[in-house]
């Protein structure tokens, strides 16, 4: 697969898949030109959001990579395989369940690919003495 190829985005976890890196902002759907991420939150007793559902419509993804460029918590990176075809189109719905993907060196990298170089602090000049 070359580098910097973008498959279907997927949310990132580390040590299970029930523990999604994701913390249910939307910030991924607002970035979305196609409007395929469809997101459901309600808030937990400690007043965080909870994410209910997180559904890609496949079929309509254009892999773009804005919404993984958008999201602030490296919850999101684009997977390699490229074989979406099934029968129906209710089977190209994927759920966060099918969507979760380990972090991996290779996953991680491709996040950062797609996020670009990070910030460098900018270098302050040192002061310049009168005289
Ligand atoms: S922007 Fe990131 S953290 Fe926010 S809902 Fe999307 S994947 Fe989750
Ligand atoms: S890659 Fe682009 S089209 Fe696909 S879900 Fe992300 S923002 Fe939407």
């Amino acid at each position: 697969m070359a580098t910097g190829f973008r498959g279907l985005p997927r949310l990132v976890y580390d040590e299970s898949p029930d523990d999604l890196r994701c913390v249910a902002c939307s910030i991924c759907a607002m970035a979305c030109p196609v409007d395929v991420i469809h997101i459901d939150t309600h808030r937990g007793p400690d007043k965080r959001l909870v994410l209910d559902r997180f559904d890609i419509e496949a079929g309509g993804c254009v892999f773009c990579g804005l919404c993984v460029e958008a999201c602030p918590f490296e919850a999101l990176t684009m997977m390699h395989g490229f074989e979406l075809a099934v029968y129906s189109r209710e089977q190209l719905f994927w759920t966060k369940e099918m969507l979760a993907l380990k972090a991996t060196e290779q996953s991680i990298a491709d996040m950062e690919r797609i996020h670009g170089p990070k910030e460098q602090p900018e270098k302050k000049e040192p002061a310049q003495t009168p005289g």
